[in-house]
């Protein structure tokens, strides 16, 4: 199935070629809190190559990641909505913001990290997975795929 999104002002548009709604996290460490000017970042991990840009050109910014790494974002040049980033750290995955996605009310995380940094007044149900600070890779996948 095919799923659409975009930016604030409309003018970059994508869309996502997936077999089912991706997988979703949200981290609530405080660069994300800061960059997204609200209490957590919710990303959907996706195949880069199912991405398809169908409208606008976004634009890039690398940013490096603490470890060194340069992160690569996708933005729309007017509205500055930040919708999809890659790493070569771990390449031809994209993270997709998933508050961009049309069906993002359809999308339901699956993980939690940074929790150590979350807003005192969220609290998370027991049964999804959560980890005070970055999950070790295996388990964070695992608790992903699982749905
Ligand atoms: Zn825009
Ligand atoms: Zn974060």
């Amino acid at each position: 199935m095919v799923i659409e999104g975009g930016c604030r002002c409309g003018g970059v548009r994508f869309q996502l070629e997936v077999e089912a709604m991706p997988p979703v996290y949200c981290c609530h460490c405080l660069n994300c809190q800061t960059w997204s000017g609200s209490a957590f970042t919710e990303q959907a991990l996706i195949p880069e190559s199912q991405i398809t840009v169908i409208a606008g050109e976004p634009e890039l910014y690398v940013n490096i990641t603490a470890s060194g790494a340069e992160s690569v974002q996708r933005l729309c040049g007017t509205c500055h909505t930040r919708l999809w980033s890659t790493n070569p750290a771990r390449a031809g995955v994209a993270l997709v913001r998933a508050g961009s996605l049309d069906a993002s009310a359809e999308l339901a995380p699956r993980a939690h990290i940074w929790t150590k940094r979350m807003q005192p007044w969220l609290s998370i149900d027991d049964n999804i997975p959560s980890w005070p600070e970055n999950a070790p890779p295996a388990d964070f996948i695992a608790a992903l795929l699982k749905g």
